[in-house]
């Protein structure tokens, strides 16, 4: 489980993007940040991965202040996903999702295994392997990105409006990857959007976060409150 126990962030500048934030997200379920532009979704996610340091409260992994782990660590237990997927534009599909299990040693044909693997899980054509980044559509870069940050298996997927780049209908058959791939493999999910239809369709909790990043609501969907 991640506790987020009364966490602030200012920026230097003074702006306040979070404030005294307090969230439990349970394992092994899609727990999802909702609200408008500017009110700290991006901010908290960063947070859970160290990329950006609270200005006060904590933030606990299974118990253990995240601060106590090294950062290398923390990251690689966490995969990442944000709106326009972030490819390498220089590697081919598999070597984008085979990047971290190379880094961590894996041979070459293991790794590749593993992207194959990968690629059918999230839904791509394994005939796609060889095609750089700039030869896929906006959901099938989507599809990769989900793809890479699930290579080393990690517990925890961090997403930052993954599916707010691509059209209408991609966008329905990613959020039903999704479900799938989370509903098979356990993964413990957050998940950031500024759509209320999206975060009531995937999340099993949702937080709604409201200007000046406090929280306005915690619930389920089917017990959040209409604004
Ligand atoms: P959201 O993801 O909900 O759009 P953010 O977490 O990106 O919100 O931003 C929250 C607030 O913090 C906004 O007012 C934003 O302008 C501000 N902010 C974000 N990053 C920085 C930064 N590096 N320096 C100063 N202010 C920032
Ligand atoms: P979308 O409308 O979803 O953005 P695109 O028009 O970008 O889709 O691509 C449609 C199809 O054409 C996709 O299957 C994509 O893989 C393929 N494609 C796009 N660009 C190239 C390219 N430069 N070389 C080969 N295939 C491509």
């Amino acid at each position: 489980m991640i506790v987020i126990d009364a966490v602030t962030k200012r920026y230097p500048d003074g702006t306040t993007a979070v404030d005294r934030l307090t969230l439990e997200i349970p394992d092994r379920s899609i727990t999802v940040l909702v609200g408008p532009s500017g009110c700290g979704k991006t901010t908290t996610l960063r947070m859970i991965n160290r990329m950006v340091d609270p200005s006060g409260g904590r933030i606990l992994l299974d118990g253990h202040d995240i601060r106590e782990r090294p950062v290398n660590a923390l990251r690689r237990s966490m995969g990442y996903v944000i709106q326009h997927a972030g490819l390498f534009p220089h590697r081919t599909v598999i070597e984008n999702i085979a990047t971290v299990p190379r880094l961590l040693g894996w041979d070459r044909s293991r790794a590749r295994a593993r992207g194959l693997e990968l690629m059918e899980r999230v839904g791509l054509d394994t005939a796609l392997a060889k095609r750089y980044p700039y030869q896929l559509s906006g959901g099938q870069q989507q599809r990769v990105g989900v793809a890479r940050a699930l290579a080393a298996d990690p517990p925890v997927l961090l997403m930052d409006e993954p599916f707010s780049a691509v059209d209408p209908i991609v966008r329905k058959g990613l959020q039903d990857e999704l479900l799938r791939i989370q509903a098979d493999l356990g993964k413990t999910v957050v998940f950031v959007t500024h759509d209320i239809d999206e975060a009531i369709k995937l999340g099993d909790m949702v937080a709604v976060l409201r200007e000046g990043g406090r929280l306005a609501q915690y619930a389920p969907p089917a017990e959040l409150l209409s604004a």
